[in-house]
């Protein structure tokens, strides 16, 4: 084992603090088209749907810039409540995922130890490359990685091979000298297993139970990520 990957979305930050940053965006693109009095949870709502129905589509497809598709999810909420998207949407988007984004308790411990075994540690994640920028420094971690793939460079979104083969290559390992943790079994195990890697899940309330099988691993808690690194070390 030289390598442990991150997925970033739900595995070092948390799915709560992105929801809080998500809806904070919607407020403040509504302050600024001056439509404060519409219910913002309700229209966050309809943006998180308009939002994961696009990147379904997207899955294991080309790469589209996740401003693009963002800024449409955005747009088809605003047309439906007769309001335009303000012009700097993605500023507005970087600027609050700075200040809302929420790593989980145990990450940054989690990073350092694994470090401490002399590993490469590195980030897999489909973003553009300014959206994981911004956030990693906003959270005082961007220097922490060996490595950072996005699937902007590789051109292709998770699970396609692409992402994954081309952090192997910026770490200089093989798939089986390498682990991948995510919190999406259909895209982050799968797409590690397809090049070779194993997998581990973070699943903290153990609520995708039945994808399991899709991962090698699964943990509730980062930490746990260690003692299975170290396991597989020894043999
Ligand atoms: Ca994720």
């Amino acid at each position: 084992m030289k390598a442990v990957f991150f997925d970033f979305v739900g595995t070092l930050i948390t799915k709560e603090g992105e929801n809080e940053t998500h809806i904070n965006i919607v407020r403040e693109v509504l302050k600024r088209a001056g439509r404060e009095d519409l219910d913002y949870l309700k229209l966050w709502e309809e943006y998180e749907e308009e939002s994961s129905a696009l990147f379904n589509e997207l899955a294991g497809k080309p790469y589209v810039k996740i401003r693009d598709v963002d800024t449409e999810a955005m747009r088809k909420v605003a047309e439906r409540h007769g309001f335009s998207v303000p012009e700097d949407f993605w500023r507005i988007s970087l600027e609050m995922h700075a200040l809302h984004g929420r790593l989980f308790p145990d990450a940054v411990d989690t990073i350092r130890a694994l470090k401490a075994l002399g590993l490469h540690v590195g980030i897999i994640t489909d973003s553009d490359k300014d959206y994981i920028e911004t956030h990693l420094r906003a959270l005082g971690i961007y220097d922490l990685f060996d490595s950072i793939t996005t699937s902007e460079e590789a051109g292709y979104f998770k699970p396609h091979p692409g992402p994954f083969l081309l952090a192997l290559e910026k770490a200089g390992v093989k798939p089986e000298e390498a682990i991948y943790v995510g919190d999406n079994p259909a895209k982050d195990c799968v797409g590690a297993r397809n090049v070779g890697m194993l997998s581990v899940l973070l699943d903290p309330k153990g609520e995708k139970r039945e994808l399991w099988g899709k991962c090698d691993f699964v943990v509730s808690k980062l930490s746990e990520v260690i003692d299975i690194v170290k396991g597989l070390m020894e043999k």
